[in-house]
């Protein structure tokens, strides 16, 4: 019989801005369930995003790590390294016709969906709330894809949604583990909800969920464990994962460490982050203490 594979999990930050409450929850609940299931824990630096991620703020993130005693398992990846892997993922969903280049910018898609409103067609929006591509680009021949590219026009690429699903011999599904026990249950993906979603950015030959899905095969990640706030993307990442032959690994999507008015905590939101809270004289224990991890992880 095949042995399973040792249990992997992950942590993977952006170093967009300081780590906070949330992410310390985050990651001590991997750190536990790692333990608890005899894994490891690695550590991932997500910093495709070359506009906002900033070198003070990975030295930040692991200072804030190691302060909360936090140790990880192997070298660091950090994704913007990794360009040309994910260049060859794109080029392998492209050669099949499942990805289509997108000229269209912002501007001209709210026009788009404002003039198909004011039709009076329905207009359906992702689990985000933004409103689905009306698939203008996905109409264009292969010889005008080709001029334009050859032209330098920018352009974003985006998920043929219905090839892509039309490429599935069995249904999708999505793996669910208990944090308890490892215990798991399979849930079925509705990915056609993204609609035809930006797979690779026009700035870089990436986007967060192409690089999470290749990443997490290349790190043999078995255990996903992240917020609920990313919980309808997986069904998004199983697609790109049944469609790049990636393992798949189980998911626990935990709930989100509320603010004390109830909001979401976000950096963006200049919410206390953890290096806040130390130079307030709070200590590593006291917050593993607030978020329910009193031992040491
Ligand atoms: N980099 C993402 C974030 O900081 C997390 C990605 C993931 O866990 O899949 O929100």
């Amino acid at each position: 019989m095949m042995q399973a594979p040792e249990p992997r999990f992950r942590f993977a930050p952006s170093p967009n801005g300081r780590l906070h409450l949330g992410h310390a929850y985050s990651t001590l609940l991997n750190a536990r369930i790692a333990r608890t299931l005899g894994g490891q824990l690695l550590l991932r630096i997500e910093d495709i995003d070359l506009g906002r991620a900033r070198p003070e703020f990975v030295a930040g993130i692991l200072a804030d790590l190691d302060w909360l005693g936090l140790r990880f398992d192997g070298p660091v990846r950090r994704q913007s390294e990794h360009f040309a892997d994910y260049a060859a993922a794109r080029d392998a969903l492209a050669a099949r016709d499942l990805i289509y280049p997108c000229f269209c910018s912002r501007g001209q898609i709210a026009a788009e969906v404002a003039a198909r409103q004011a039709r009076g067609a329905p207009v359906s929006r992702d689990p985000d709330g933004a409103p689905l591509y009306p698939g203008t680009c996905r109409a264009l021949s292969a010889d005008a894809r080709r001029a334009r590219i050859g032209q330098g026009e920018p352009h974003s690429w985006r998920l043929d949604m219905p090839a892509a699903l039309r490429t599935l011999a069995d249904p999708l599904l999505i793996r669910r583990f208990s944090p308890d026990d490892g215990a798991e249950e399979t849930v079925s993906a509705d990915p056609a909800r993204w609609g035809d979603a930006v797979i690779v950015r026009r700035d870089v030959p990436t986007s967060y969920h192409l690089s999470v899905v290749c990443d997490d095969a290349v790190q043999g990640i078995t255990h996903v464990v992240r917020g609920q706030d990313l919980e309808a993307a997986t069904d998004l990442h199983a697609l790109l994962q049944r469609l790049l032959h990636c393992p798949m690994p189980a998911y626990h999507h935990h709930g989100l460490i509320r603010a004390e008015d109830g909001e979401k905590l976000a950096k963006s939101k200049d919410s206390e982050s953890l290096a806040d809270l130390r130079a307030r004289g709070v200590t590593a224990e006291d917050v593993r203490a607030r978020l329910g991890f009193s031992r040491l992880c």
